[in-house]
């Protein structure tokens, strides 16, 4: 197995952890098998993780229930203390982590180093919203009768995450879960395991208390997923990956009723509005669609620009993805890594090959970049329509493909033309028309004049087929909790 953290240059080895955390020990699968994990940027490995499948992560779900009434009966305090914990250690070794990141994950080191300070924001939010879990006394009906509501954790959480976020996705279900009362067990990507043992290893370095936090690793997500689904000692499940995957944890979690937050796919529309400050609204797309190399769900997909200054827009666009500096994370000067793997490059390859055989033209871009490997080059896409595969489902890539509206009517119809809704984004200096976009347009999260929306501070989630739940502010404790209602009688 041996350790590769010299390669990385980590200050701390001990944060490349490459056992699952099971009960507060660091584990092999009972098999003895290892999964690689390797570098997208050029493919070295880093290191490896076991192989578990359903057994190991019964054992998680066992660990997590018997630490349950121990860690929910402690004092918000108590629980929001080893929180602030976490967060401090968390931008203690915020280079290390963001290094870790990049490696697995691909990302400029800058957006990595944001990543954490971000996940990191969720730990500090959640520990103050532990200490405000209250409920409340309602006027009675009965004069000799008393009623209030408690807010309970809901028990064991299920959490499985992708790999464009492997740090934030995580932090994000793991600080209200844990400032709840909840216990957990995560299984985070394949692809990028290592920034969520290395957060289990800070949360045992926090005081974390054995089996309050589990992580299982492993190929078989089927498997591991329908353990967590089957277990009845796991209550709840909250996933961010795909549609599909969702749809059908949803199925399996109908027979034990299971509650669930679903963080699905989106196909954001971005609005560039005759009377946009054209400028502003290029930085918008640079940061919606480029940030993370094109691979966020919040993600601008389409980008409609009014007829009026479609060519006028265009050009600037063009102008500023020339100047993305395409390489390897880990490079200072890198703002655009490469993608996840070779499965990404393709699905790129093939919505870019669809929309010009369906009569888009190529402005900037639109083929593998000279470094090889899963590495794009930035591409913009003049004349895209809603036939195109584009226009159907995430790219999940750097691709900015321009459609043209005429009317804001036209526009609404078409942004909202599409089976998901997780964000949104407009320009516009035209407050009336702020408020109408606002309210028409089909998705949880609405950007107006900003490519970035994001914050722990704030509720953040999807509708339609782009799931339900909402992670971060006040609402995103309430996802953890049961809310149970009492009647005081014979007063
Ligand atoms: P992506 O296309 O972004 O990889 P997925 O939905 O396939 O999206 O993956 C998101 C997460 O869901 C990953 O941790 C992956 O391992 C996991 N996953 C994939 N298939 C299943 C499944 N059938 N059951 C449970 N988890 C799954």
């Amino acid at each position: 197995m041996g350790s590769h953290a010299e390669g990385l240059g980590l200050n701390d080895a001990g944060l490349l952890r490459q056992h699952a955390l099971i009960g507060g020990q660091w584990c092999d699968a009972d098999a003895g098998g290892r999964c690689e994990v390797r570098n997208p940027a050029n493919a070295a490995l880093l290191g490896t993780v076991p192989e578990m499948a359903a057994a190991e992560t019964r054992r998680a779900i066992d660990a997590a229930h018997a630490a349950f009434p121990a860690w929910a009966g402690k004092t918000a305090d108590a629980r929001a203390q080893v929180l602030r914990d976490l967060h401090a250690l968390m931008l203690e070794h915020q280079e290390d982590l963001a290094r870790l990141l990049t490696a697995e994950q691909g990302k400029p080191l800058a957006e990595a180093r944001g990543e954490i300070t971000y996940s990191a924001g969720y730990l500090q939010w959640f520990a103050e919203q532990a200490r405000r879990m209250d409920g409340e006394v309602i006027q009675s009906h009965a004069a000799d009768k008393r009623l209030l509501t408690l807010r309970q954790p809901v028990g064991v959480v299920g959490m499985i995450t992708p790999w464009n976020f492997p740090s934030a996705m995580l932090g994000r279900k793991l600080a209200p879960a844990l400032a709840a009362g909840c216990t957990v067990v995560c299984k985070p990507a394949l692809q990028t395991p290592f920034s969520a043992l290395a957060l289990g290893e800070l949360a045992q370095r926090a005081g974390v208390p054995p089996g309050v936090i589990n992580i299982v690793t492993g190929h078989d997500a089927a498997a591991i997923g329908a353990e967590m689904t089957g277990n009845p000692k796991l209550r709840k499940l909250s996933f961010t990956g795909s549609t599909a995957v969702g749809k059908t944890l949803m199925a399996q979690s109908a027979p034990d009723l299971k509650r669930l937050s679903l963080e699905l796919g989106g196909n954001a529309p971005f609005i560039v509005f005759d009377d946009a400050d054209l400028d502003a609204a290029v930085a918008g797309v640079i940061a919606s669609k480029f940030r993370n190399t094109g691979q966020t769900c919040v993600c601008a997909n389409r980008i409609f620009v009014q007829a009026s200054v479609y060519a006028a827009f265009a050009e600037k666009l063009v102008a500023a993805v020339r100047q993305l500096r395409v390489g390897d994370g880990l490079q200072g000067e890198t703002e655009q890594g490469p993608l996840i793997d070779a499965k990404a490059l393709a699905k790129v390859e093939a919505h870019v090959a669809d929309a010009l055989a369906n009569g888009a033209r190529l402005a900037i871009g639109g083929q593998r970049h000279a470094l090889g490997g899963t590495f794009y080059t930035p591409t913009v896409l003049l004349d895209a329509d809603a036939r195109m595969q584009l226009a159907q489902e995430e790219t999940f890539g750097p691709v900015a493909p321009l459609f043209c509206f005429t009317t804001e009517a036209d526009v609404i119809a078409q942004a909202n033309a599409t089976p998901f809704g997780l964000a949104g984004y407009f320009y516009t200096r035209d407050l009336a028309r702020s408020w109408r976009v606002s309210e028409a347009l089909q998705c949880g999260i609405v950007g107006i004049n900003t490519g970035l929306i994001s914050t722990e501070v704030a509720p953040f989630g999807g509708i339609k087929h782009s799931g339900f739940g909402r992670e971060g502010g006040k609402d995103g404790l309430h996802d953890y909790t049961e809310l149970k209602y009492v009647c005081v009688g014979g007063l």
